[in-house]
């Protein structure tokens, strides 16, 4: 019993602190589930989150597909042969949106590649050629016959765009004339051929003349329109009139710089129909030192008009029968009696520029007869006036134009008389602005200033009054 007792008290202890501990495990187990019940709900709310996020996504996918899925908006492009300088092409469509290309116009068969490769080119083998004076040369080269280009190869790599070699022509001399042929020739040293030219075409290349016979025997023998030019200073010994050089229509005879001298009281005599006479002197040495002309311009040939140009004439120029102009020419005849210049009958005389210095008798006359009766012509030389530097007495006839110039002596409005009466007339332009020194070229006459229809000054002499006397 003993045992009993003793064995007693433990069991109660033990009992104790079973339900104690019984009821510690019991306040565990409601907390745990009160815990459970909390991780339930909170993995609830992220498998809802999950859910949630999924078909966001799954929308945004879907959404995103449909996007790419291409309406073809498709062109057809023809297909091209290829050829020795282009690729070509097989028939194809392609789709303007997404760039794709496809075999069929209904985009079944897409694919990638569509070029055809070029051709080789056709080449010919071209051999060089040397080139020649006359001729161009070339280089050895292919020539392919489709597109026509030149290689330096047979296998049509190296393309050169120029397989000529040019011709570099003659390297011609000197021209040499032959005085008894009348042409010019010339050597190539680098081959064998020799240029002739027939001489008198061209200012460059005329026909030459080395004295007064030369000058006599090619002023008769050439063409119209031939150039001819003196190589030398020559020498006129025929007296005066003996020798009128006839210079074919249109020639220009050309002094060269070179001096034409008048010996024995003669002239130098030249006439033709639009012909020009230039650059060179012409000088006289008169038989009678007071009198004379070194140039005479015109002669009983028909038709004849006359350029002087640039010409140095010591002694002064005689016109007849001509139409002359008279450019750049410095006439000088201030040691001797006659004038720079002297119109004559059937004449004209255009002063465009020069320096002109007159004689003891006045720079500038003309004749001014009356209407020939048998022959109804004017017997007149008409002076007009452009321009020029004129120092002496300009003695205006029967008809003198002034539109330029500048004049050192006066202005005489003359009468003339050799064959009848004829009183003279002088116009002076509108627009002329030198200084003119006009008078009366006879006290017995007076002198009428008027204006024509144009407004230019028109100054006439005036016959005596009746009963007066004839000058
Ligand atoms: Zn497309
Ligand atoms: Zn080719
Ligand atoms: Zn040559």
């Amino acid at each position: 019993m003993e045992l009993n007792k003793g064995h007693n008290k433990p069991n109660l202890m033990f009992l104790s602190v079973f339900i104690t501990l019984a009821n510690d495990r019991l306040l565990c187990y409601n907390d745990y589930l009160e815990k459970a019940n909390i991780m339930k709900k909170y993995y609830f709310l992220i498998g809802c989150t999950v859910l949630l996020c999924a078909s966001i996504f799954a929308l945004l996918v879907l959404l995103g597909v449909s996007s790419r899925v291409c309406r073809h908006e498709l062109i057809q492009i023809a297909s091209r042969e290829s050829s020795c300088i282009e690729e070509g092409n097989i028939e194809y469509w392609q789709c303007t949106k997404c760039n794709k290309i496809y075999k069929d116009g209904s985009a079944e068969t897409e694919i990638t590649e569509v070029v055809i490769p070029k051709i080789p080119h056709a080449l010919q083998k071209v051999e060089s050629l040397a080139v020649s004076c006359t001729e161009d040369g070339r280089v050895e080269h292919w020539h392919c016959t489709a597109c026509q280009r030149n290689f330096s190869d047979e296998t049509g790599e190296t393309s050169i765009p120029n397989v000529i070699i040019p011709s570099e022509g003659h390297q011609f001399g000197e021209y040499k004339y032959d005085y008894t042929e009348k042409i010019y020739s010339r050597a190539c040293p680098k081959c064998t051929d020799t240029e002739n030219v027939a001489a008198g075409e061209s200012t460059e290349l005329p026909l030459l003349a080395r004295d007064e016979t030369e000058l006599a025997e090619v002023i008769a023998s050439v063409a119209p329109n031939s150039f001819i030019k003196l190589a030398n200073d020559i020498t006129i010994t025929t007296g005066m009139y003996a020798v009128v050089h006839r210079i074919p229509d249109g020639g220009t005879l050309d002094l060269g710089g070179y001096t034409v001298t008048v010996k024995n009281n003669g002239g130098f005599v030249l006439e033709g129909t639009k012909v020009t006479v230039q650059n060179g002197s012409v000088a006289t040495d008169y038989k009678n030192p007071k009198e004379g002309y070194s140039l005479y311009v015109g002669d009983e040939g028909e038709n004849n008009s006359v350029t002087l140009k640039n010409l140095d004439c010591r002694g002064g120029i005689n016109v007849y029968n001509c139409k002359a102009t008279v450019i750049d020419c410095v006439v000088d005849n201030s040691n001797h009696t006659y004038y720079a210049l002297w119109g004559d009958m059937h004449s004209s005389i255009t002063v465009e520029s020069g320096v002109f210095m007159g004689g003891e008798n006045g720079c500038v006359h003309s004749y001014s007869g009356p209407i020939d009766e048998e022959s109804g012509e004017e017997l007149k030389c008409f002076v007009t006036v452009n321009g020029g530097e004129f120092h002496g007495v300009i003695h205006a006839t029967d008809l003198t134009v002034i539109n330029g110039g500048t004049f050192e002596g006066d202005i005489r409005v003359t009468l003339y008389t050799s064959n009848g009466l004829a009183l003279g007339k002088l116009i002076v332009n509108k627009d002329y602005d030198g200084e003119l020194n006009i008078v009366c070229g006879s006290a017995s006459y007076t002198l009428a200033e008027s204006a024509d229809e144009e407004g230019n000054r028109v100054y006439e002499m005036q016959l005596p009054a009746e009963g007066e006397e004839m000058p």
